[in-house]
């Protein structure tokens, strides 16, 4: 089981983009874990936005770290998110 930081300051899902606790009994930061991608890039991710992205890279058949470099250069060809780049 994979251990969620709670409280987290500045928490911010690359994915979602949230930044809090989606859940309206909760006034926190967002419940986040910072994975390191097979290439070495740090990527947060929220509690849901992880487990929707483990069972596709099951689905898939990937193994889960690259399926997030997958993702990610997906997202930054979409968004363009240099910034995220620049703080790896
Ligand atoms: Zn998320």
């Amino acid at each position: 089981m994979i251990k969620f930081d709670y409280n987290k300051k500045n928490a911010w899902c690359v994915w979602c983009k949230r930044t809090e606790n989606p859940h309206p009994d909760f006034n926190e930061p967002i419940p986040t874990k910072v994975f390191l991608s097979k290439k070495r890039r740090k990527i947060e991710l929220c509690l849901s936005c992880y487990e929707i992205e483990k069972n596709l890279s099951n689905e898939a058949n990937q193994d889960f770290y690259k399926f997030l470099d997958d993702r990610f250069e997906k997202l930054l060809m979409l968004d363009k998110h240099e910034k995220i780049l620049m703080n790896v």
